[in-house]
């Protein structure tokens, strides 16, 4: 009788846990980081980019989340047009332009330069006009020079 009552204990425990699970993948929690815990990538993208480079927004009031992978990754998302860019950890926070690091290696095995710093659009959001940019990877200075030649849809 008791083992009946356990594994149906068990069996709730399994959903609940393969439920919590589900959601904290799907669950994208973009929040500021105004506080000095994770004050520098959310510095590093106000400062950078104070103007949307996917719908040219003054205001884009970046919003963050950190992405684990093999190289870790901070993802920034634009409050108006809800469009992602992202850049990795060590790039956001000065240390990516060792050749002996993980991002490093990663750099030399694609061909790319050490000490420019990537960003890559991951969605571009609501502005379908820039729909190609999608996927792609832009240096600093080339997503910073697409936010200056976009002109703000207000
Ligand atoms: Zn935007």
């Amino acid at each position: 009788m008791w083992v009946i009552l356990i594994d149906r204990k068990i069996i709730k425990w399994y959903y609940l846990l393969r439920i919590s699970l589900i959601e904290g993948v799907i669950k994208m929690s973009f929040k500021r980081f105004d506080g000095f815990t994770g004050s520098i990538p959310q510095k590093f993208i106000d400062k950078n980019f104070q103007r949307c480079p996917m719908c040219g927004t003054t205001e884009p009031y970046w919003t963050l989340e950190q992405k684990m992978g093999w190289v870790n990754r901070y993802l920034f998302k634009c409050s108006k047009c809800e469009a992602i860019i992202s850049s990795s950890v060590p790039d956001v926070s000065g240390f990516g332009r060792s050749p002996l690091t993980t991002l490093g290696i990663a750099k030399a095995l694609s061909g790319k330069k050490m000490r420019t710093i990537y960003m890559k659009v991951n969605e571009v959001g609501n502005m379908q006009v820039t729909k190609l940019h999608e996927g792609k990877e832009f240096s600093l200075t080339e997503l910073k020079d697409l936010a200056n030649s976009i002109q703000a849809v207000e």
